[in-house]
């Protein structure tokens, strides 16, 4: 069980509020109205109590409520699910973005430089940071947010990293396994070992995931295995950084060990593809679920995933911000709906879905990215008539209003 964080208890939502006047429910949930896979409701209403969907339906007939949010025709949406972000770390890596602009290759080599600031900083300062993007990231409609550890890779910053992250978030994730820090570079066995052994112990407590940089230049598959079935066999689920910079093993480990989410897949061989659409069949409970990020192709200048090939053949995807200060220091989900619709031929509906409902999936959480009774009151108010707009008009703000376990922010 993950401590939780005393100084800052879940606000919950007391009485009723009922959110009135909705012209384009996006609810997520299959079987329910018509609308596809979004699971649209037009001129709708939703009731919300104790924090949670208590009542979806149509806005004429909707109970009566202590308060109400007129949502004036507006599009309603769930809350984003925004299943991969790197939020705890000091300084920042503008120089590096501009060297990159100006024709330098991206290595991964960058993540070293935050690693320095990151040992260096005290806790408040890192606590501050997280802070600041965790709010940053709700005002642009984020209401679940994944948090890596991974710039400390050593135990006691390891430790502290997750123990600061999981003041913000239930769904944690030990990254010990980014890359092999600079005093270990000639010798990454020792390192496997000690991610294994004692950073493992210390940061489990902490954290809900385990996840490795599989990637010529961080970990190799054999590495890799080892290291995550080590965080399984202390009760860790299972995620990956794969087939980012080129192919490679990553993805299809995830898949062999049941990973929830295989990251950046953005250099796919057919037999990838296949070994993730084979997890695909249930209910999402097991499934492996493609996480692109294109918030990094962009901030890269890198050839983007190809989202169409993947929804074709059947594979669960999910979008991700990767909110990192080397190669994707966005914390805007519509910014990468946006990309995801332009660069990777998804069509609006399928982002909008793969940055709710699929990030859920990759975090295998049922109760939020979908708005239907019993599912957390998360959800944002868009100041656009439909989800289209997320897309259509990029880098507008529309996220009119935002609530968190229904509770206006
Ligand atoms: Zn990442």
């Amino acid at each position: 069980m993950r401590p939780g964080d005393p100084a800052r208890p879940t606000v919950r939502s007391s009485g009723s509020l009922l959110v009135d006047n909705i012209g384009e429910l996006v609810t997520n949930a299959f079987g329910e109205g018509v609308g596809g896979p979004l699971g649209i409701h037009r001129d709708a209403a939703l009731l919300v109590e104790d924090g949670l969907v208590a009542w979806v339906g149509p806005a004429r007939g909707a109970p009566a409520a202590d308060r109400r949010v007129d949502a004036a025709g507006a599009a309603v949406l769930p809350g984003f699910v925004d299943s991969h972000a790197h939020l705890v770390f000091a300084g920042d890596r503008a120089a590096e973005f501009a060297a990159r602009m100006a024709g330098e290759p991206y290595t991964g080599g960058g993540i070293r430089t935050t690693v320095g600031a990151t040992r260096a900083a005290p806790d408040s300062e890192l606590r501050r940071n997280v802070r600041r993007l965790r709010d940053e990231a709700l005002r642009q409609g984020t209401t679940t947010i994944e948090i890596k550890s991974g710039y400390g890779l050593t135990v006691a910053d390891e430790a502290r990293s997750l123990r600061i992250a999981a003041e913000f978030s239930e769904d944690t994730t030990f990254l010990g396994a980014h890359v092999v820090p600079a005093e270990y570079a000639d010798r990454p066995d020792d390192y496997v070992g000690m991610v294994c052994g004692p950073m493992l112990a210390a940061a489990a407590p902490y954290a809900r995931w385990i996840d490795v940089f599989c990637e010529r230049g961080a970990f190799d598959v054999d590495h890799a295995r080892a290291i995550l079935a080590c965080g399984q066999a202390a009760g860790l689920g299972v995620r990956v950084h794969a087939n980012q910079l080129g192919p490679g093993p990553g993805v299809q480990l995830g898949v062999e060990l049941g990973a929830a989410s295989v990251d950046h897949c953005t250099h796919l061989s057919d037999a990838d593809i296949d070994a993730l659409a084979a997890t695909s069949t249930g209910d999402g409970a097991t499934s492996t679920v493609a996480t692109l990020l294109p918030g990094a192709e962009f901030s890269t200048r890198s050839p983007y995933p190809d989202a169409r090939r993947l929804v074709d053949a059947g594979v669960t995807v999910a979008l991700a911000t990767d909110c990192n200060p080397g190669s994707s220091y966005t914390s805007s989900m519509p910014f990468c709906i946006a990309l995801a619709v332009r660069e990777m031929r998804m069509t609006p509906a399928e982002a909008v879905w793969a940055a709710t409902a699929g990030g859920a999936l990759a975090l295998r959480r049922d109760d939020v990215g979908v708005l239907r009774p019993g599912a957390r009151a998360d959800l944002i108010v868009l100041d656009a008539p439909t989800h289209l707009h997320l897309a259509y008009r990029p880098g507008v703000p529309l996220i009119r209003q935002v609530l968190h376990n229904g509770v206006p922010q």
